[in-house]
């Protein structure tokens, strides 16, 4: 052996090395293998790039759209190359601080491809290791739906479209999930056209309705062609894609088309068949403290399939280190903030009203629009509103569901909330700063009340 660890984590996201860093803080000796760059998707193909890309869409699209009523004359114009360099800069000084970190805690990084070769060994390269503990995080890839054309050359995945280094004219995106209606939303801020292709008869499937059909209305509003309870029939030359609507055959065309329809769980060549581990549905099946099958032997992140985000990952990523290090930790789902990075942004925590009235709990609904909060109006974005679902006995915070300029920073004050189980009562009472766009938080609790003082 060319070494023994107490834990190995195999797969360097933001699952795999906040898992690592956990168990060498516990004081478990630690590995962390990696055969790419550390960060994971997230950092390199994921949530960090398509935010930084969303970040000057967001500058460039209130600019194009208001800049003569804020007071900025002149025009602007898009530098995509300077944009995808920044974008790559940020993800290089991200992904140096986690190596700091990795290796400011003393954890082994072997940069190889692991493969497990029994219940308490793995080998990576050449090289084969003994560890008491492994940790799979190997985590996930875009999938496809087979349909003809989608192996020709503009048919992109989300690997391949935030490695552009320069602006499609237009898009076609199959898929309107978190990932499709993203991208729609950076491309239609650079003034692209835009064409959403959706299976299901909602975009945006599993967040609140009232969310889903308050950004099919804006998406519409700004030009994206939207299309929902579509059937994608088949990829032609030029990005032609042939779908079927409501029994009628359509076509969309884009300079690009990308495949956003979801991710399948990276489990091949893991050497998952030499140790037994038992799959589920193609994911690795845990329980709730992160085991699986086999004594020994955790899986976090996306692999797992239990909920495909990053921040999920990472605190499943803590909860297998806890269980490593003897507790008896175990995770939560119920209390998680979903983030789309729309603009506005929208961002959700609990149960959404369909849930809440399909569990038949007596509830009450508290709502706010941004168009009444002050901060909104000046950052104008006047689009959107705050809702809360409560217990009308106990007060229960049982859902809230945003759709507001900067909505994924206010949703931790309610998943905040939910977690201390606080109640409806206690978010009304709380002083919030004004001018906020928390401040949203607050009215909707009072709306709850029925003793909103801001909206008649
Ligand atoms: P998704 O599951 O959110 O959406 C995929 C969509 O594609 C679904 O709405 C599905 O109905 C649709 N679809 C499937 N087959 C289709 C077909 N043949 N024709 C048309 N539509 C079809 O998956 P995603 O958007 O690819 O994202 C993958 C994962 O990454 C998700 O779990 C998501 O939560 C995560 N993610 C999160 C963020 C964030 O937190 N902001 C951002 C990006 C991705």
């Amino acid at each position: 052996m060319a070494d023994t660890f107490d834990a190995a984590v195999i797969g360097g996201g933001p699952g795999g090395y906040v898992c690592a860093i956990r168990c060498a803080q516990l004081g478990k000796k630690t590995a962390l293998v990696e055969n790419r760059e550390l960060g994971g998707t997230c950092l390199n193909r994921g949530c960090i790039p398509t935010k930084a890309l969303l970040h000057t869409a967001e500058l460039y699209d209130e600019i194009k759209r208001h800049g003569k009523e804020l007071g900025l004359n002149g025009d602007i114009s898009l530098d995509f190359g300077a944009l995808a360099e920044r974008k790559d800069r940020i993800i290089e000084k991200l992904r140096r601080g986690i190596e700091a970190l990795v290796k400011g805690r003393k954890i082994t990084l072997i940069r190889e491809t692991a493969e497990l070769t029994g219940p308490k060994s793995f080998r990576a390269g050449t090289a084969e290791y003994a560890a008491d503990n492994m940790v799979i995080a190997s985590g996930s890839g875009p999938a496809a739906i087979p349909v003809p054309g989608a192996g020709r050359p503009e048919v992109l995945n989300s690997d391949a479209v935030l490695a552009l280094k320069s602006l499609p004219g237009s898009a076609v995106i199959i898929g309107g999930g978190v990932i499709g209606v993203e991208f729609a939303t950076l491309f239609a801020s650079f003034g692209r056209k835009v064409t959403v292709i959706e299976m299901l008869p909602r975009i945006l499937n599993g967040m609140d309705e009232d969310i889903c059909e308050a950004m099919t209305r804006l998406l519409k509003k700004r030009g994206v062609a939207v299309h929902t309870g579509a059937r994608v029939l088949e990829i032609a030359g030029g990005g032609v894609c042939s779908f079927e609507e409501g029994g009628v055959r359509k076509e969309a065309a884009g300079s690009i088309v990308v495949m956003a329809v979801g991710r399948r769980p990276l489990t091949k060549n893991l050497g998952l068949e030499k140790t037994g581990i038992a799959l589920e549905r193609g994911f690795i099946a845990v329980d709730e403290g992160l085991r699986t099958s086999v004594n020994g032997i955790y899986a976090i992140g996306d692999v797992t399939g239990k909920v495909q985000l990053a921040h999920v990952a990472s605190a499943q990523g803590l909860t297998a280190a806890a269980n490593i290090a003897g507790k008896n930790a175990k995770m939560a789902y119920a209390v998680i903030p979903a983030c789309v990075y729309t603009n506005p942004e929208i961002a959700s925590a609990g149960m959404t009203e369909a849930q809440v009235a399909a569990a038949g709990l007596p509830y009450r609904k508290g709502n706010f629009p941004a168009a009444a909060n002050g901060r909104s109006m000046i950052m104008n974005c006047p689009e959107g509103f705050v809702k809360i679902l409560s217990h009308k006995h106990t007060g229960e915070i049982l859902g809230a569901h945003i759709m507001a300029p900067r909505a994924t920073d206010m949703i931790g004050e309610i998943a905040a909330a939910m977690r201390s189980e606080a109640v409806i009562e206690e978010l009304a009472d709380t002083i919030h700063a004004h001018p906020t766009v928390n401040e949203m938080i607050m009215e909707a609790a009072h709306d709850a009340e029925g003793l909103c003082c801001h909206k008649l």
